[in-house]
């Protein structure tokens, strides 16, 4: 699954198994700094989870009837069941359904027999007699709810391409499982290791498209719509169902025998062109990498108008926000087409990790999730190789926002107190849901990154296949994944694998050169704002090069080590491409050499230079001026990954300062170091130029913009004029940055201009643009009326109250933004689901920069979020701190450097 909110949904570990984690870490640390529990190969008697394991369904025959006009829906189903171990009762999951009828091989049970502990989202049945072992039926009647917000059976309104009256909305239907939303469409065991084959029949009006993620077998009419019948699926798991059905469209081709169609709400097909022709690349990429066929005969790819923001990977039926899915040439942005690719080749990563081959626990999610993560960039980066994928991202982002270095963010929060081993146990099923976090997809895939070129490409590859072979149609765990990488590689990858997936954190390694001419290497923990944080230590594959040289390989195993040979008065320069999840502090020496040297070093060497010297600024180990003296020594270049690596710096600096004095002349410097590289780029595209300027042009006016830079406002302002009469006048890939910067400055007028515009289209990635514009204006009248919208039916509901974090963020009047939230909380809560409950209200308070939130917020968890918030609330406490003691730093450190520059200018001189 992919997450495309404004805010990362992650979460750690309860407080309680944290402490308690941290103190054994802290007691075996000292003496034992490898050894870490062993995790063993997949057994599914000892699979973790509530369900009993002697009775097994094998075959689900489910039929649903949907009634459009109460939002409720009737279903009946019929499941066959293997009884390991004589049983006098059933137990499976519900939620939110009501059984109306249960049938035991042909016996009917009593009312009384039928129990539904709704808190542990159980169902169990008591039989009037033992069932022996053997295989069984169990039929069972039950109603259910069609949800607002995407969980379960969800609807979604929409408006149509091209409808007459477009203010008239359309309604369809589409589901979402994962982790745990199965039980509320149909009574199943509902753990992913209860594989089993299920077929649907569903009932649905006569001009409706109903997808599943088999073929239909057959279809009937019947009175008030159509009875559509599909084939059943292979053996797998229940969250990977799927049902969508509406007034849809599609366009199709083949890859060898499998059909791939691109779906989506009438008039808009034709937009999945260019998803159709990715995905045929991507799957024949796939079937080849993996060694096993793509195994169902048809692939559809769904774009769902609302009622989540990411995608899912529903085996033969994947379902995308629109606007992940559906390309416009004549209107979509360049950022909008590449990450239209990366998650198509996230989400189709998982048709074999994860579906064919599916974690046997949610405490192994991260083999799912870091595994697809780190393929899908893979597959991305060999068709795309301008891109810059490694360097930039891997998470879809809204396109108006700068995209974040999906290998930083993992490391940011994993150098924090409030962080979590990769994998992590797994009781509940809040905790299961809450385990999608940047830990789990984003370290995942920095640490299988970093073990490929470890053990090299076809090795690893290799290693893949025979894993793949070996589990089809079957569950794993972590320890499988090992045993076929250590024995195609012949190397100890459990061992090596134990530190980074099952200890919090990951290690800073230190470069000293020493007297007598060898140079010391130290590893320690590195962290951020975590006082007395465990030490832990980790085996590191390391890199390193003498600048100029190919790089060597050294399996670092202990706390320290002496490289030998290294010249004294050549630079050396650790993590090659920055392809290692850790970070390196050179001495004084070294980081001179290597300041000499950086003409020399590749772009990518440059952005692990610079993300490892902001790192080291915010662990309060460098100064602010050793960041700002690197940037200014760069060469000049318009190589995006490194500018937008500045940019990012640049825009946290501008976030936190806001309401500060010395905002003004921070703001006057960072647009020295910017606007060179802008006025080289030029306001229109140029022939022959990179395929990323459309991005970068884009990510520099939105950051000067922010930087209040007078010349880019009155830039920004004409082109929207311009636009306004001739839509065609502005490039997509400049519309996202333009409406932001116009409608950061907007006054009412020009608001109600844009809001118009959005309330208007049918695009979801225009109206996304438009209404990301509104949330922009920093005017508290206008801020207000932005909030206000998050009410409405506007915008899609999983959309609506991102609304409301977008506005805490980009205008700096988070307090407005709480203060709305808190007193609509019930409202905005119906938008969204049992995880978003938990924890939209903490991150609201991301932004603050101020001690004294920290406490508002402790209170008001206290007084009004359940108990399963507590560990977002304490991830936000510890953002607050951060910001707030960061600032306090940044704002002595920042006055000293800027003053010692020879008075910059308006925007011209500066470093580059
Ligand atoms: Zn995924």
């Amino acid at each position: 699954m992919r997450f495309a909110n404004a805010k990362s949904k992650g979460r750690c570990l309860g407080r309680e198994v944290r402490v308690l984690f941290q103190f054994l870490a802290a007691l075996f640390s000292v003496t034992l700094p490898a050894v870490i529990s062993v995790e063993k190969p997949f057994s599914f008697k000892e699979t973790p989870g509530k369900l009993p394991k002697d009775v097994v369904p094998t075959d689900y025959s489910v039929r649903i009837v949907p009634d459009l006009a109460k939002f409720i829906f009737a279903g009946t189903e019929t499941v066959k069941l293997n009884v390991r171990t004589p049983v006098h009762s059933l137990t499976l999951n519900v939620l939110e359904l009501e059984i109306t009828e249960a049938i035991v091989d042909g016996q009917t049970l009593p009312k009384s027999a039928v129990k539904i502990d709704k808190e542990n989202e159980l169902l169990t049945l008591t039989l009037p007699s033992e069932l022996a072992n053997g295989d069984h039926t169990l039929a069972l009647s039950f109603t259910g709810k069609i949800n607002q917000q995407g969980q379960g059976l969800f609807y979604m309104r929409y408006q149509e391409q091209r409808s007459p009256a477009a203010a008239e909305k359309k309604i369809m239907l589409g589901t979402q499982f994962e982790a745990t939303d199965a039980r509320r469409f149909f009574p199943c065991w509902d753990e992913p290791a209860f594989r089993a084959r299920f077929q649907l029949t569903a009932v649905v009006p006569e001009n409706w498209l109903a997808v599943s993620n088999m073929p239909v077998e057959s279809e009937k009419k019947m009175p008030g719509g159509k009875e559509v019948r599909f084939a059943a699926t292979p053996p797998m798991s229940s969250y990977l169902n799927v049902f969508v059905a509406g007034e849809l469209d599609f366009i199709e081709s083949r890859s060898g025998p499998t059909q791939i169609r691109v779906i989506a709400t009438k008039g808009k097909a034709e937009l999945g062109r260019y998803a159709l022709e990715a995905t045929a690349q991507i799957l024949q990429y796939y079937n080849d990498y993996f060694g096993v066929p793509y195994p169902l005969p048809k692939l559809d790819q769904i774009a769902l108008p609302g009622g989540f923001g990411g995608a899912m990977e529903n085996w033969g039926g994947i379902t995308y926000y629109e606007s992940a899915l559906l390309f416009d040439p004549k209107n979509s942005s360049a950022e909008t087409k590449q990450n239209i690719y990366e998650v198509i080749a996230h989400e189709v990563a998982h048709m074999w990790f994860g579906d064919l081959v599916t974690m046997a626990w949610w405490d192994n999610l991260w083999l799912n999730e870091g595994f697809a993560s780190w393929m899908g960039t893979k597959c991305t980066a060999r068709f795309n190789p301008q891109w810059e994928v490694w360097l930039r991202r891997n998470l879809p982002r809204d396109p108006s926002r700068r995209v974040g270095i999906a290998k930083e963010q993992a490391m940011e929060g994993d150098a924090r107190s409030t962080t979590h081993p990769i994998q992590q146990p797994i009781a509940t099923e809040a905790e299961a849901n809450s385990a999608f976090d940047d830990i789990t997809y984003k370290k995942g895939q920095s640490f299988l990154r970093m073990l490929e070129s470890f053990l090299g490409e076809d090795v690893f590859r290799g290693g893949i296949r025979h894993y793949i072979a070996a589990h089809k149609y079957s569950n794993s765990t972590t320890a499988d994944l090992w045993n076929a990488l250590s024995e195609a590689s012949k190397k100890p990858v459990a061992e090596i694998a134990a530190g980074w997936i099952q200890q919090p954190g990951f290690p800073l390694v230190k470069v000293n050169r020493e007297a007598d001419g060898k140079v010391r290497l130290t590893q320690e923990r590195f962290t951020v704002n975590f006082k007395k944080a465990p030490p832990l230590e980790w085996k590191i594959p390391l890199t390193y090069a003498v600048v100029g040289e190919a790089p060597t390989t050294l399996l670092m195993t202990s706390k320290s080590v002496v490289l030998e040979n290294i010249p004294a008065d050549r630079a050396l320069k650790l993590n090659a491409k920055g392809s290692g999840n850790y970070r390196v502090e050179y001495d004084e020496p070294s980081w001179n050499l290597l300041l000499q040297a950086l003409p020399k070093l590749s772009v990518e060497d440059r952005v692990n230079l610079l993300s490892d010297a902001w790192a080291l600024v915010q662990a309060n180990r460098l100064p602010v001026s050793l960041y700002f003296g690197l940037v200014e020594k760069l060469p000049a270049s318009t190589e995006i990954a490194e500018r937008e690596q500045i940019i990012n710096v640049l825009d946290f600096i501008n976030g936190l300062l806001v309401g500060d004095p010395q905002r003004d002349k921070f703001q006057r410097y960072a647009r020295s170091l910017l606007r060179p590289t802008f006025d080289a780029l030029g306001w229109e595209s140029k022939e022959g130029e990179a395929l990323t300027a459309g991005n970068l042009r884009a990510s520099l006016i939105n950051a000067l913009g922010d930087l209040d830079d007078p010349e880019i406002i009155a830039g920004c302002r004409e082109r929207f004029e311009k636009y306004l009469a001739h839509p065609t006048s502005l490039s997509p890939d400049l519309r996202p940055a333009v409406f932001a910067v116009v409608g950061r400055y907007a006054d009412e007028k020009t608001w109600n201009r844009l809001h118009e515009l959005g309330v208007k289209t049918t695009s979801i990635e225009e109206k996304q643009n438009y209404y990301n514009a509104l949330a922009c204006a920093t005017d508290p009248k206008l801020v207000k009326k932005t909030l206000g919208i998050a009410l409405t039916d506007e915008l899609p509901t999983s959309r609506a109250i991102f609304l409301v974090s977008r506005v805490a963020r980009e205008t700096g009047h988070s307090d407005i933004a709480w203060d709305f939230a808190k007193a609509n909380m019930k409202a905005l809560l119906a938008k969204t689901d049992a995880l978003g409950a938990n924890t939209y209200a903490p991150s609201l308070f991301t932004f603050f920069a101020d001690d004294s939130r920290a406490d508002k917020l402790k209170t008001y968890a206290k007084s009004s979020l359940p108990s399963a918030s507590a560990p977002e609330v304490a991830k936000v406490v510890d953002e607050i701190q951060f910001r707030a003691e960061f600032k306090r730093r940044l704002d002595s450190q920042l006055g000293d450097w800027i003053g010692k520059k020879q008075s910059p200018g308006e925007t011209r001189s500066g470093g580059l």
